[in-house]
């Protein structure tokens, strides 16, 4: 059986990219379980996306702990261990990291067990709004890596799971991932299906008895107020909300109090205004302005009209 994560953020298509190598898989004559992992669900959070595939029946059930494929499709994600990037690497465990550091210094710095492969290409698009194909070079990635799924089977599956979008989507992820098969074509077969883990041979968590005493003691404690003011939670953005302040009615209370992340402040004029360091770009409040006073721009467009002082 093939055991394959995906690590990346919110917003960088790898719920899809799961779905689509699980559609390509299938599309060889594979069983297959594909699913993904939220932690927060928001724009730029950490999230993971597992996929199984097998000959036979797959009986094994819930997160994949021994991988045979790790595709990190954002470099920051692995220095962070809540994200869990190497959890259950062994020698037999190919990690993929979308990355311009090389592969031989990743593995060096992070002393992983198996090999590391890079996939710049990916990485080093400069153009924010492209980073939602990541996922889509990932898979391309993965299809060549595990090297049982062909080009027709990959483009096929690419097909029909963005059918509900837009032609123009459609034809930049299947550029974007079959660049990515045809870059890693001296790595094609890399992958190999891991061992089957008998029921008996997991290891039960260790749980931890915590005194109620304890656990109110050791409750996370914010000892400096306001410091997430200097996460600059604006580069997560893809899409720039934009007010029309011809069509704002000032409701002021809609977009600024259902903003989740707070960055809509209100002026003496009563009109709301975005801080765009901050605003992360989830479209909430495109959603809720009843006088639909928000456009979504692309931020390629909205930095060229910036540029032009059109915003
Ligand atoms: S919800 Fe719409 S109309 Fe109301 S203040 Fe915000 S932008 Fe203006
Ligand atoms: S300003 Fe709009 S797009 Fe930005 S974080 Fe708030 S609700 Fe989301």
């Amino acid at each position: 059986m093939y055991r394959i994560r995906f690590h990346g953020r919110g917003g960088q298509g790898l719920k899809t990219a799961s779905r689509i190598l699980g559609t390509a898989f299938f599309l060889e004559g594979f069983e297959v379980q594909d699913a993904p992992r939220y932690g927060a669900e928001r724009r730029g959070a950490p999230i993971f996306a597992y996929v199984r595939a097998a000959r036979e029946v797959i009986n094994e059930r819930g997160i994949i702990r021994q991988p045979d494929l790790v595709l990190v499709a954002d470099d920051t994600l692995v220095l962070i261990p809540a994200a869990g990037v190497l959890t259950g690497a062994t020698a037999h465990t190919v990690l993929l990291i979308s990355s311009t550091t090389p592969a031989a210094v990743w593995k060096e710095r992070l002393k992983f067990p198996g090999p590391v492969v890079t996939l710049p290409e990916a990485a080093e698009l400069e153009d924010r709004w492209e980073l939602r194909f990541t996922g889509a070079a990932c898979t391309g990635a993965a299809a060549r890596l595990v090297g049982v799924i062909s080009r027709n089977s990959l483009a096929q599956a690419i097909r029909d799971e963005l059918t509900p979008l837009r032609e123009a989507v459609i034809a930049r992820n299947l550029e974007v991932a079959l660049e990515a098969y045809e870059l890693l074509a001296d790595h094609a077969g890399g992958v190999t299906e891991g061992q089957e883990t008998p029921a008996d041979a997991y290891e039960k968590p260790g749980w931890i008895d915590l005194p109620f005493e304890d656990a109110r003691i050791s409750a996370p404690v914010i000892a400096v107020p306001a410091t997430s003011e200097k996460v600059p939670t604006g580069l997560w953005r893809t899409v720039r909300p934009v007010i029309d302040y011809q069509h704002c009615r000032r409701c002021a209370w809609i977009c600024s109090t259902l903003c989740p992340d707070g960055v809509i402040s209100v002026n003496a004029a009563g009109y709301p205004q975005i801080d765009y360091e901050h605003c992360k770009g989830c479209l909430i409040c495109m959603t809720c302005c009843p006088s639909h006073a928000i456009r979504a721009v692309p931020e390629h467009e909205a930095a060229a009209e910036a540029a032009g002082g059109n915003l």
